[in-house]
């Protein structure tokens, strides 16, 4: 079923007025996937060859959600399950150059972030829902899990076989599979004839094209309370998206434990509240936004050069705002913003 919901709260703000009923030729569907809202807005398209793209996309979503699901039964878990055989198969085919993709952007950025570490994810009870309450793992679990600390180094993939060297080895995509979809849904838009166009699962999208005479203006969520940090300019094909300490956590004796892990150190990276990293391509910005939040205080700019982003933003714990160059020359600030802000090369 398509819900069609005028829910103000959304990102971008390019959509807050996409249910306004002016007659501008906006055209927005939303549906629920990858446990996140997904919005798509095209702008200039006639409204029944919208919906019936609109509908192609979210067909698409809901067959890679059920793949992708790093621990619903599906082809993930199952690719999952045979990797610890640490005997050679073929997976489901799709499943290869999502993989691979992934395998690639974690290289490149020192296995910061690391779709390999889905032991440790479900460890810490972020595969799952509801989060734990009141409990965080024993430290020697986290210690048996560091002591055969899995990196994609671990797996080939040959033709259309892969195989495992590490028993301790399970891909967890969720760093990183929405970026992968949106790009492939970008391409499959573009093969439909639409070149203005937002998809966008739960604030984290890829922009084509234009709103008409404007741009689209993309609104960054604030790390720390209800409303917008800032807002970016887009020209062309820009991604934007931001890894933040806030979506999934739960705290014990106050303190807050939240879903980015430090796969160096096995526990939730510190000293980052939020990474926003804006970049054409929607899978490495994803990707990167992850590893640059793990990265943290002395190596996000690092990680950044090395995965060729140019464009960061980062809220570290004290709510200092770091910004590249790049960055600053395409984001605003919101009014009411008086934190301490520095510009980083
Ligand atoms: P994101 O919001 O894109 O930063 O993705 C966070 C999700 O990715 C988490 O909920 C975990 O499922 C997974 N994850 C956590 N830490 C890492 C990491 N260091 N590398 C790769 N995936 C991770
Ligand atoms: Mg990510």
């Amino acid at each position: 079923m398509i819900h069609r919901l005028c829910l103000l709260l959304v990102l971008p703000l390019a959509l807050l007025s996409a249910c306004d009923n002016t007659a501008e030729p906006v055209f927005h569907d939303q549906y629920l996937a990858f446990g996140t809202l997904i919005e798509v807005t095209f702008y200039g398209v006639e409204h029944a060859y919208a919906e019936t793209v609109s509908t192609e996309i979210e067909l698409q979503f809901m067959t890679w959600h059920h793949d992708w699901h790093p621990w619903e039964p599906g082809p993930l878990t199952e690719t999952n399950t045979r990797l610890a055989t640490l005997q050679p198969f073929t997976p489901e085919p799709a499943l290869l150059p999502l993989l691979a993709e992934a395998n690639r952007l974690s290289r490149l950025s020192n296995h910061l972030f690391n779709p390999t570490i889905g032991k440790l994810i479900a460890v810490w009870g972020f595969q799952g829902n509801p989060l734990p309450e009141g409990a965080y793992p024993d430290p020697a679990t986290i210690e048996q899990w560091l002591a055969q600390a899995p990196t994609v180094d671990d797996v080939s993939i040959q033709g259309t076989q892969i195989v495992s060297r590490n028993p301790q080895l399970a891909y967890d995509l969720g760093a990183f599979a929405k970026g992968y979809a949106i790009d492939q849904l970008i391409d499959h838009l573009r093969k439909r004839g639409i070149h203005n166009a937002i998809v966008n699962t739960g604030g984290d999208l890829r922009a084509i094209g234009t709103r008409g005479e404007r741009a689209w203006n993309i609104g960054i969520r604030h790390p720390r309370r209800e409303g917008i940090l800032a807002r970016i300019k887009t020209s062309g094909d820009t991604s934007v998206f931001t890894s933040g300490d806030y979506e999934r956590l739960f705290e014990v004796d106050g303190k807050r434990f939240h879903h980015i892990l430090d796969p160096r150190t096995g526990y939730p990276a510190t000293g980052t509240s939020a990474v926003t990293v804006v970049h054409e391509n929607a899978a490495t910005a994803d990707a990167a936004a992850t590893a640059l939040f793990v990265a943290g205080t002395d190596d996000w700019q690092a990680i950044a050069r090395r995965m060729g982003i140019d464009r960061v933003m980062r809220v570290d714990s004290a709510g200092v705002i770091h910004m590249t160059p790049a960055m600053q020359a395409i984001t605003e600030l919101n009014e009411d913003i008086n934190a301490e802000v520095r510009i980083t090369h």
